[in-house]
This record gives C-alpha cells, structure tokens and sequence, in this order.
C-alpha cells in the first residue's frame, strides 16, 4: 500500500519519489502505528545518486578544508536547535527511551565537533633531507565517494561516526539508512540541505538489499561503512573486497561482564542492569553474559534480579519509562523464542519478562528484563547475540577461568570487569580479546576522539569509525618525493 506518506530519497540536492515498486511500513515499535512508508529504491536511484556524488567530488575535494568544515559547524548549530525533535523521532521509530535518544544524539553531534578540526587532523608529515638535497611528503588527499550502510539501532549516531569525516575530509557521500528507522535521516539531511552544502555532496538512497547490492557493485564508490549483524557484515566485506572497495564493517557482538568478589555491589549492580537493559538491550555494546567469580555469585544474584524486576517498561516517549520496546514484533517473538531455548539448554529462568502487559501499548513489541540464570556456557544461548533484553548468569571459580570464556566468544566487541582490584583490572585489560575494554564500566562506549574498536567477528577490515581512524579511512595518502638542485635556480 503506498499513501502519502511515503518517504522520499535526496540524490543531487533533489527530494524526488523513489520509483520502487516495493514499499515497507515503517512501524512506531511501541504503539504498532504506521509512521511512514519507505521506498526499497532499485539500483537505478543509487546508481544516480553515486554518479551525482561523483560528479560533485570534482568541485568539493578542491574546496578547501577550512571551508569544508564551515558547513559542520552550520550543521552542529541546526543539530542543537532540533536536538528535541530529532531526540523524538529517534524515539518514535526506534523505541528507546527519550533520555536514551537524547544520548544519541549528543555523541552524534561530538562526532562532528571532531570533524570540525579536519584542517589539522587531515595533515600530513614530511622530512627534508630523506637523502642529500631531497625531501620527502606525505599528502592526505580524499578518495572519492563514499557510502555508509546502516543498522536500526542508532538511527541518529551511526551514520556519524563516519559522514562528518568523510565529507570534511574531501569526499561526497551516500546514506543508506536502516529500512527500520528511515526518519531521523530524513530530518538530518533536511539540515544538512539547510547548511546550503554544495548539491550531490551528500545523498541519501532509502532501501534494503537491492540498493546495498548496488553500493557494492558501483565502480565509482570507492568506500563503505557497514554496520549491522555479523553475518551481513561478512558478505558486505567479502562483495565489496571483490570488488575492489575499501571497507570498515562493524558486525553484532555478544558481551561479557565479569563480576569478582570484590566489586561495589550496588554500583555494579546498577550499571550491569543499564547495560543489559538501557535501549531493550538493543545495543552492540549491551552486556550480555555475566559472570561472577566466586563469592560474586550471591550478592550479585540476588540485586540484579530484584532491580530487574522494577524496571520501569513503556513507551520511550512517558516519563518515568526506563525501558521500551524492541524494534519489530518478528524481533520480539525471536527473543522469546531464545529465552525459550535458554530454559530447555538447562538454565534457570530467574526474571521472567516475556509477554507483559503494559497498560495503553497492549500492540506494542514489549518484553521486560529478563535473566536466566545458570546459563550452558556452550550452550546456544552462551553465544547467540540475543539484541533483547535478556541477561544470562554464568558462575565461575577464578578471573583466570572468566577471561578464557571472554576469550572462547567469536564476537570481541566489548568485554567489562568490576573490580576494586588494580591488579584484576591491568590482568584483564592486557589478556581480554575486545576491541572496547570496561573497567568498573558497563558500556565502554568509546566518544568521538577516539576510534570505535572492535575485535574478532565484531569488525571486519582496519580501520574503525570516527577520530583519526576515520581520516585515515576517508583519505588515501600520497608519497611525493622531491629533488630540487640549487645551482637550477641561477636560470632566473
Ligand atoms: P542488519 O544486519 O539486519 O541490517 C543492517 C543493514 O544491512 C541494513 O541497512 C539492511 O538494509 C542491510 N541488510 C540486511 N540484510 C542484508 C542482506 N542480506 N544483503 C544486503 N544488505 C542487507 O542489522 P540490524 O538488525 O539493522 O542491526 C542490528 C545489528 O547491528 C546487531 O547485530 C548489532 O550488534 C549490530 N550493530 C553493531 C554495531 C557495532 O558497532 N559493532 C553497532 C550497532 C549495531
């Protein structure tokens, strides 16, 4: 069913309708209301949008940087004036809690803070003398276009980590948002148009597979950001590569918190749980498995378990609300389905959340904190990244015995310890296999200077999103060496 609702794509400073013959709802997760309609654009629309991107790169890469940058700072003034509206529209497709999507929208906005300082980051190095009367230059210079590939739950942030360096850096750009949260990009790059940024600098496909098929495809897109679940991640990486791309693909995760005996009960009891349950559990960085060394076990236990159950669950836009719900009905039944599985494997299911009742949203897709305790540790469940919700126990006798099962995960997105021991920590940040290390920590969130790590099945390629990895990733660097013989200079 099309209305008029239907969102439009932004390919060389144009809105235009999508000629796609195939529409998605987009669906507000906590109330089932329809919000919008998103087109998934054919290959053709990408391809128009990555020749527009092209074409603008002639004029932007010899723009100079300092007046690059000037539209960041344009952008980073309308971002503050509708950092409520946007924090809003996050909320109303994605669900999470309105305090939640406010964060978002603050580390969105750090991001291009950072790329307001291109003009020195995007430097490069140089020494006279590499040989007698010969000097030697590193040159940044940008690759062309680039495009981002995006997941659903961080609509406003994601798509940050990479666009403010790329297009500061020199480059043009394509988005390609999540076909689950196709609204906060609208509005940001109806902003980003209100910055007067040159047309085809920055487009924006909406669409599904066909269009990432194109992005992979297209000779003239040189680089691509993915972010997403590990397995598309994968073939992302694998399609792109072979084509020749340059790629950073940041794929799922399944996080390990270690808890030892010595921990600060009530603190880490009450960052675990924001961890595990802040944004439905939504989150590559939500802790997923907790282990307790020892004595932990108890104490721990039974706090986590009390303070999931107060959770206060409903529409991300109430207040008071500390949770909302997960993303799509399909989602929910998977996640009660895997707690399900949890059960038969042997654990304890300690905190029941499945199948509540929340009071006005009786459509919404709602599943409250849940824990399951005694958790296989090579089970399914030890290693299946939930993205729900849903904490699992496991009880170990030694840190030593804890930062091996950390080590046995195919993911290495994120690995946490609490501790009131520097000795634990310093074992634990040199031996743990995470590219994103906790220390008393529940979501080692990494801000905008510094660059997103990610190991193992979580990352595939070099160089990560945002900070001085996202320069080097947005720029290919050039060797000039030169030799210029004084007595030359008496010709003139
Ligand atoms: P997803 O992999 O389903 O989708 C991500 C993007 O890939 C979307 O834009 C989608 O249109 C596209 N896509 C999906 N299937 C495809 C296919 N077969 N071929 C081509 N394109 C395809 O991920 P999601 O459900 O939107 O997001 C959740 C996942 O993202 C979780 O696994 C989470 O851990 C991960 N994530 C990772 C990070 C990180 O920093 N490592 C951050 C956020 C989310």
């Amino acid at each position: 069913m099309i209305n008029n609702n239907v969102l439009p794509n932004y390919i060389n400073g144009q809105w235009t309708a999508s000629s796609a013959t195939e529409y998605l709802a987009v669906i507000n997760p906590a109330t089932a209301k329809l919000l919008a309609q998103v087109p998934l654009s054919p290959a053709s629309e990408v391809n128009q949008a990555a020749e527009a991107a092209a074409t603008a790169f002639v004029t932007w890469r010899r723009t100079p940087p300092t007046e690059r940058v000037q539209y960041l700072f344009k952008l980073k003034n309308l971002l503050e004036e509708n950092f409520a509206d946007l924090s809003r529209t996050i909320t109303l497709e994605c669900g999470k809690t309105l305090a939640e999507s406010q964060g978002e929208m603050r580390r969105a906005i750090e991001n291009v803070e950072v790329a307001c300082g291109i003009p020195m980051m995007m430097q490069g190095t140089n020494l006279e003398d590499v040989a007698r009367g010969i000097d030697e230059t590193m040159i940044r210079q940008p690759l062309g276009v680039a495009a981002v590939i995006c997941p659903f739950n961080f609509p406003g942030m994601i798509p940050f980590w990479f666009l403010p360096y790329a297009i500061a850096c020199g480059n043009t750009y394509i988005i390609k948002p999540s076909e689950k949260v196709p609204l906060t990009m609208q509005k940001i790059v109806q902003l980003l148009e209100r910055t007067g940024l040159p047309k085809g600098v920055v487009n924006l496909v909406n669409g599904a597979k066909a269009a990432v098929d194109a992005i992979l495809d297209h000779p003239k897109i040189r680089a691509i950001s993915f972010v997403g679940s590990t397995p598309v991640a994968k073939y992302i990486y694998s399609r792109g590569a072979a084509n020749g791309k340059r790629l950073q693909c940041l794929g799922g995760a399944k996080n390990p918190i270690i808890i030892l005996p010595d921990a600060d009960v009530e603190m880490t009891t009450r960052i675990i749980a924001d961890s595990a349950f802040g944004c439905a559990g939504q989150r590559c960085l939500a802790a997923s498995i907790a282990v307790t060394v020892g004595e932990a076990r108890h104490s721990f236990t039974d706090a986590i378990a009390e303070t999931a159950k107060k959770r206060i669950v409903g529409n991300g836009l109430d207040q008071g609300v500390e949770m909302g719900p997960v993303i799509t009905a399909q989602s929910k039944t998977r996640i009660e389905e895997l707690i399900q599985q949890g059960r038969e494997e042997g654990a304890n299911l300690l905190v029941d959340g499945r199948y509540p009742k929340i009071s006005g949203y009786e459509q919404g897709n709602f599943i409250r904190p849940t824990i399951l305790q005694n958790v296989d540790r090579v089970g399914k469940i030890a290693r299946t990244e939930i993205f729900g919700p849903v904490l699992s126990l496991i009880h170990l006798d030694s840190i030593d015995d804890a930062i091996a099962l950390v080590n046995s995960g195919q993911y290495g997105n994120m690995a946490c310890l609490f501790t009131s021991s520097g000795a634990a920590s310093r074992k634990f940040r040199y031996e743990a296999e995470a590219g994103n290390i906790g220390i008393n920590i529940g979501v080692a969130a990494p801000m905008a200077f510094f660059p997103f790590s990610g190991w193992k099945e979580s990352f595939f390629g070099d160089l990560h999103g945002q900070s001085n990895h996202a320069v080097e990733f947005f720029t290919q660097t050039k060797v000039v060496v030169e030799r210029w013989p004084s007595d030359w200079s008496r010709q003139f």
